[in-house]
């Protein structure tokens, strides 16, 4: 069976560090694996308005952004095609077919959607699209035979929508649709980043995010600014690591080569955190480390993301060229799903011929 990736991005703002660990670096690292016969990655506008259909210029002026963040850490549209999800209709369609196999009450159970509601403030008001996009996600999911989707920890219920809907279909309507696998990072601090707030998840939404875009300066009045043990409070008491983001990030970005380059009196990231815990090392001092183990990482993909910015309508004929791609491959799929579900009528000459005998008698 052919191995494919699909996986993508909502354009509700530019990506954040959290996009990075959870998603965009295992990409980038599975694409240039060349293990993959296919990737897509796609930019998911219309989820995206699923609960912004209010502000459609929100949508419209982060897909360039999306864009350009993913060229920067290294997607290559050589090697990956990168696409725009209401460019593909075929999506729409399989979309509506799909809602046939589930349940309301399922829908209900998906804890991912039940706090994105409350954070949303949706309550009795709950568009409909919005209540239905894990089945949605399954269409994009399914349309180009993916095998292998990596996402962060949140998208875990939707991977299982995506599966029972595969399952039910193909036990209906026979062996269609290909049943993918979730991949998620296997650093334990990269399955949810926290924002900077300590909130349980870095997110556009919630405004507590550290961009990949972002400025040194920036950065480094994010990092002074973030949450840590407030029950640390002089340098000398013990200090805690459960729940503090700073640690959280070490344990998410932290490479070993670091130390030697902006720590050198500490071993690695084990000692730091003996130290921490027994008490006599300060805040600052984690965060001015933690500042310069994000400055290095981010300076290459801001440099990178300067670059492409330097050529807007090129990477727009990038999305073109992959949504045209991309159209090719759901519509083939959609072919084969209106075949299963025997509504191919005009394809079916057997039936028509069955039907010409039936009535001439
Ligand atoms: P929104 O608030 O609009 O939903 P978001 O920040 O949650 O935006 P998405 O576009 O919904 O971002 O998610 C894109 C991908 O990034 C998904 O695979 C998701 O699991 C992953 N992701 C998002 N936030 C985090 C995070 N804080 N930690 C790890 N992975 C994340
Ligand atoms: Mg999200």
């Amino acid at each position: 069976m052919k191995k494919i990736m699909l996986t993508g991005d909502r354009p509700t703002g530019r990506l954040h560090v959290g996009h990075y660990v959870g998603s965009l670096k295992r990409r980038v690292e599975l694409q240039n694996t060349g293990d993959f016969d296919d990737i897509f990655i796609m930019i998911a506008d219309a989820q995206a308005l699923t609960d912004n259909a209010d502000n459609p210029e929100k949508v419209r002026e982060n897909i360039i952004e999306v864009a350009l963040d993913y060229l920067a850490c290294g997607l290559d549209p050589e090697k990956s095609t990168l696409f725009i999800q209401s460019q593909i209709p075929e999506l729409c369609e399989l979309t509506f077919y799909y809602m046939n196999l589930v349940t309301v009450s399922r829908l209900q159970r998906n804890p991912t959607v039940k706090s994105e509601i409350q954070q949303r403030n949706f309550e009795a008001s709950i568009p409909v699209g919005f209540f239905t996009y894990p089945i949605s996600q399954a269409a994009d999911i399914t349309a180009f035979k993916a095998t292998t989707v990596p996402v962060g920890e949140d998208q875990m219920p939707m991977l299982e929508q995506t599966k029972e809907i595969v399952h039910k279909f193909n036990s209906v309507y026979g062996e269609t649709l290909v049943d993918p696998k979730i991949l998620l990072p296997d650093n334990e601090a990269c399955l949810r980043l926290p924002g900077t707030d300590g909130k349980a998840k870095m997110s556009k939404s919630l405004g507590n995010c550290i961009y990949l875009s972002e400025e040194p300066e920036d950065i480094k009045k994010k990092v002074f600014s973030m949450f840590t043990d407030p029950t640390h409070i002089r340098i000398e008491d013990p200090g805690k690591l459960e729940g503090n983001t700073v640690f959280t990030y070490l344990d998410a970005f932290c490479r070993p080569e670091y130390f030697a380059e902006f720590l050198p009196e500490y071993a690695g990231l084990d000692e730091l955190k003996e130290h921490y815990k027994r008490g006599g090392l300060g805040d600052m001092k984690v965060k001015r480390f933690l500042n310069n183990v994000l400055q290095a990482e981010l300076e290459p993909i801001r440099n990178r993301r300067k670059e492409f910015q330097k050529d807007i309508p090129a990477v727009y004929e990038i999305l073109r060229k992959g949504s045209e791609k991309a159209e090719k491959v759901a519509a083939e799929t959609l072919r084969e799903v209106k075949e299963a579900m025997r509504i191919n009528y005009f394809d079916d000459q057997e039936m028509i011929a069955k039907q010409s005998e039936k009535f001439a008698e």
